[in-house]
């Protein structure tokens, strides 16, 4: 079951549109740097990713080309050849001279959020007028809008990370460590065939309190309330879900009840996707159902974010993003609940935006999971 090859044809018109978006947005092009960016538009990863600038340049109406160090020219050629012209530096040289002829003077550029300090550093030294805006803030469509091979890709991995939660269903929970549950999840992330773990959140009691709590030495007790998310990539593609489960099952009537506000806010956060509706009306909507039933001050981050070659991404779903929906678009939804000392609640589906409303690419229950 592996999926459909990106093709040369896929990274020439990525190339070609971000350029476009470029000039449209005012900039004299793109300065991508190894990372997810570099994978989105050339395929190709550096084994490493290092001191030594790569990066490639996009501007309207030129061919791409990528400045890369001599000794990582033929690995670069060989994951993007058809696509890009190449040119290279040695060690010796200074590399944002040699990146100077390729760049005008005074142009502003949208670089790769990921692009080391150092090397945009360096390269406004040899360009004193240029100016730059980071691609997130500049750009935060840019990657998006899925094509239909990226949304089977992240199908597969949301089908991978719920079959890794109806397997952690079954492992044992009360005394043993938060690490020891996140352990098993990473495993069963893998067995299911991510190749990378990114995060797996084990928050049991007072803990689940800490949306970003990962996991402790706390041993889970038999009644406590336990946050779950995990995710990480499959395939190039992430994966991220979130449920909560009670030891023991049998919960108090807070947690029940405040379990049940969350799970309202999500499936209300759900209805509101369709294209032409806003990044902020999901959050406006899942926000109001937690703020109309008492619990507003708890509920402390953005209801979600993007999801593609990377777990987190732009743009978020959160108050003063107006970026309108568009189909193909893929991101969470994923409110929550935290009373701090006590316990949390979150439930995070991945959502992609289809012609008439949203579809979940995380199906598991969304009630209450029971463990032992
Ligand atoms: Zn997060
Ligand atoms: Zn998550
Ligand atoms: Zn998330």
């Amino acid at each position: 079951m592996s999926s459909v090859p990106f093709t040369t044809a896929d990274y020439t018109a990525r190339m070609s549109r971000a350029a476009d978006a470029a000039a449209e947005a005012g900039l004299a092009g793109l300065l991508i740097t190894p990372g997810p960016d570099l994978t989105y538009f050339t395929g190709y990863r550096p084994t490493a990713i290092t001191e030594r600038l790569t990066v490639l340049v996009l501007a309207p109406g030129r061919e791409p080309v990528m400045i890369v160090p001599k000794l990582e020219r033929p690995d670069a050629e060989k994951a993007a050849k058809d696509a890009v012209a190449f040119t290279d530096w040695t060690d010796g040289q200074d590399p944002y001279e040699a990146a100077r002829e390729h760049l005008s003077p005074d142009g502003r550029y949208g670089i790769s959020d990921a692009a080391w300090a150092m090397h945009l550093l360096g390269l406004q030294a040899a360009l004193p007028a240029s100016g730059y805006v980071s691609l997130s803030g500049g750009m935060p469509m840019l990657r998006a809008v899925k094509d239909e091979h990226e949304l089977a890709r992240l199908e597969a991995a949301g089908a991978a990370a719920d079959e890794a939660y109806h397997g952690i269903l079954k492992v044992p929970f009360a005394g043993r460590r938060e690490i020891d549950v996140a352990a098993d999840l990473a495993a069963l992330l893998i067995e299911h065939g991510h190749s990378q773990v990114d995060f797996t959140v084990v928050g049991s009691g007072p803990n689940g309190a800490n949306p970003h709590h990962e996991a402790g030495e706390r041993v889970i007790a038999e009644g406590d309330t336990v946050v779950l998310d995990f995710g990480g990539l499959k395939d190039g593609y992430g994966s991220d879900t979130t449920r909560t489960v009670n030891v023991g099952g049998a919960p108090s009537d807070e947690v029940r009840a405040v379990h049940d506000l969350v799970l309202r806010a999500q499936q209300a956060g759900f209805e509101a996707v369709r294209p032409g509706a806003t990044c902020q009306d999901i959050d406006r909507a899942a926000r109001k159902v937690i703020d109309d039933g008492g619990y507003g001050e708890y509920f402390i981050h953005r209801t979600g974010h993007g999801i593609g070659l990377t777990t987190h991404e732009p743009p978020y779903m959160v108050e003063g993003e107006a970026q309108e929906l568009v189909a193909g678009m893929c991101f969470s939804i994923e409110p929550g609940v935290y009373l701090p000392g006590r316990f949390g609640v979150r439930i995070e589906d991945i959502v992609t935006v289809t012609d008439s409303g949203g579809r979940r690419f995380n199906n598991t229950p969304h009630e209450l999971g029971t463990v032992h």
